[in-house]
């Protein structure tokens, strides 16, 4: 199939072309035409996948068109859990609709009000906003959503883990009756089908990837570590690898991503942080940094990688695993973007053993576990008991090989708690031989 296919109108096609996309991508070639025919669609399509597109492309299509009610409200409006989606999806209607007259812009908290109050008091075809703040210009009268044609709602499971889900209400009950609503999910469970139930009108179900398919083009690794000190070294290992052009690496807290920035800063690294706690200006700077080259390695937490969208990021390293099994899917979809392809690598301490199980029964498969030379675990990876996980059930080689020479407890989970972020150098009895492979190496 071809974008001509899709009937979308000139400017957009030529939006396109220059954009350099040869054909729809399957969300973009199954989402487009319904949601051109006008029907409510709910959508199951991972971050990676062009989904931003398939809503966007759309959307501006009906723009191409008059309106269908006087006014000077939206007549679209796109909802996002985080501000840095809501960043992303406007970056979109931007490169899309270059060739267009779309007035558009993004509602954002934690950013001034005088640029969005401006922005409301002349008429806007297309917002992109995120709940909290949208709702406080609706209930202060400086929003009119009377005229809206359609309702987009992106990233649906994070906006309801996120306890947006009355916000959203409310926002989709101040909307015409008539209005068509595009739900997008990573991720179709009871609780989406239930909110969609309430907003959208005979909906098409969409489901290019279902849950147990992760990226195709990402080359997933396992990575056991004893200690948070063993973790540190992986890390420091991993990132002086030549093939790492940028990297994501997640941490399991604010004050950790924080540390962890400033230890490997203090490396000699280009890294920065990237967290809720950060101002949206320093967030802003941060991602474009990252963008220019000028940031390496990010260390960031689930909510603030959100929507994340920066070319050329060859790892995410997941320090910490994620606790929900959702957010490693959408940790790993930062690399692997548009038809490149990436390396997530996921580092897994004792204590993480439930999480890890957790994503195996999600993903449906076992992470392939690697160990590096030098840097293996004193300690087997213990596996819950079998039934317990989807990996023990499986009865998947759990063990990771052992390190000659005893084990030591200052290596064991209980460091791997420890709140101390210092890089931790081994005890010359317990220091591992760094055999740093050259390049053309795998890891086995
Ligand atoms: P998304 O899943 O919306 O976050 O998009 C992931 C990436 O795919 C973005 O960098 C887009 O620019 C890119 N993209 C979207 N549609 C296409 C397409 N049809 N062909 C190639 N790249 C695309």
């Amino acid at each position: 199939m071809t974008f001509t296919e899709l009937n979308l109108s000139p400017s957009i096609l030529k939006a396109l072309g220059a954009c350099g996309y040869k054909e729809p991508t399957g969300i973009q070639a199954e989402a487009i035409p319904k949601a051109m025919a006008a029907q409510d669609i709910i959508a199951s399509a991972q971050t990676g996948t062009g989904k931003t597109a398939a809503f966007v492309l759309p959307a501006l299509q009906r723009l191409s068109a008059p309106p269908v009610a006087p006014g000077k409200g939206p007549r679209i409006l796109v909802l996002t859990p985080t501000r840095e989606l809501a960043n992303q999806v406007t970056d979109a209607v931007r490169t899309y609709g270059k060739f267009m007259r779309v007035r558009s812009g993004a509602i954002l908290g934690g950013m001034p009000y005088r640029e969005q109050l401006r922005m409301l008091s002349a008429p806007v075809d297309f917002i992109v906003a995120t709940p909290g703040r949208l709702i406080d210009h609706l209930e202060n009268g400086r929003l009119n959503l009377s005229r809206l044609e359609m309702l987009i709602l992106d990233e649906a499971d994070r906006m309801l883990d996120m306890g947006f889900v009355e916000d959203v209400e409310k926002i989709a009950a101040a909307t015409p009756s008539a209005r068509q609503t595009l739900m997008f999910s990573a991720t179709l469970d009871h609780r989406i089908k239930k909110l969609a139930g309430g907003l959208l009108k005979n909906p098409e179900l969409i489901q290019i990837a279902p849950n147990q398919v992760t990226h195709a083009n990402i080359e997933q690794r396992l990575l056991v570590a004893d200690s948070l000190p063993h973790k540190n070294r992986l890390l420091e290992h991993l990132l002086a690898e030549q093939d790492v052009k940028k990297a994501i690496v997640f941490s399991a807290t604010k004050r950790d991503a924080d540390s962890l920035a400033k230890d490997l800063a203090a490396l000699g690294h280009k890294a920065a942080a990237l967290h809720g706690d950060m101002t949206q200006g320093a967030r802003n700077r941060t991602i474009t940094n990252m963008h220019r080259g000028q940031v390496k390695v990010l260390v960031a937490t689930d909510v603030a990688a959100r929507g994340l969208d920066v070319t050329g990021i060859s790892h995410v390293i997941n320090f910490d695993l994620p606790k929900f099994a959702e957010d490693y899917v959408h940790r790993i979809g930062r690399t692997g973007r548009a038809g490149a392809s990436g390396i997530a690598i996921s580092f897994v301490s004792h204590n993480e053993i439930s999480y890890l199980d957790r994503i195996e029964k999600f993903t449906g498969s076992a992470l392939p576990l690697h160990v590096i030379p030098g840097l293996e675990p004193m300690q087997p990876l213990r596996r819950l008991a079998k039934g317990k996980g989807a990996g023990a059930s499986r009865g998947r080689a759990a063990a990771a090989p052992q390190r000659s020479g005893k084990s030591n407890a200052s290596t064991s989970t209980s460091a791997a708690n420890s709140k101390s972020r210092r890089w931790g150098a081994p005890r010359r009895d317990q220091a591992p031989v760094v055999v740093y492979r050259n390049k053309s190496q795998k890891a086995s």
